[in-house]
């Protein structure tokens, strides 16, 4: 199989050790009550997602700087379109802020915690030919 680029295995949500299993179970936006889920372990090569028991509580800080480029980005949208920065406008934007958190939190929840696995954690790489060989690796019950 050929392998993907690491930018390809961020975009597609790709495990970063072998770039062929998925990170998430389901769509990033469902109406289901069940939504995305991160998987345990690899599907492919099996690697263990959660590297160490709160490992993803460091993608809440990368969540609140993409929620921040977002807000910043809707509030200038917002306002070269049109509507004037004054007080009187002022609840337009705090809607237009809440909607955009709103509407990017399933964005935000899939992309920080990829980008901390593929980008901000030392000693995990790409390993080609990682996942063919049998699984060695025992699950945990
Ligand atoms: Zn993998």
């Amino acid at each position: 199989m050929v392998p993907i680029t690491k930018l390809e295995a961020v975009i597609h949500c790709k495990c970063p050790r072998c770039r062929q299993g998925d990170i998430f179970t389901g769509k990033m936006y469902s109406f289901s009550f069940k939504g995305q889920i991160t998987n345990e372990f690899c599907p492919h090569c099996n690697l263990r997602f959660e590297r160490e028991p709160g490992y993803f509580y460091v993608s809440m800080f990368i969540s609140y700087a993409m929620n921040v480029a977002e807000m910043i980005s809707a509030s200038v949208a917002t306002y070269v379109l049109g509507l004037a920065l004054v007080y009187d406008n002022l609840w337009y934007y705090v809607g237009i802020l809440l909607l955009t958190v709103f509407v990017c939190s399933p964005f935000n929840y899939r992309y920080s915690r990829v980008m901390l696995l593929h980008w901000l954690t030392p000693g995990l790489g790409y390993v080609p030919g990682s996942g063919d060989e049998p699984k060695n690796v025992i699950k945990p019950a």
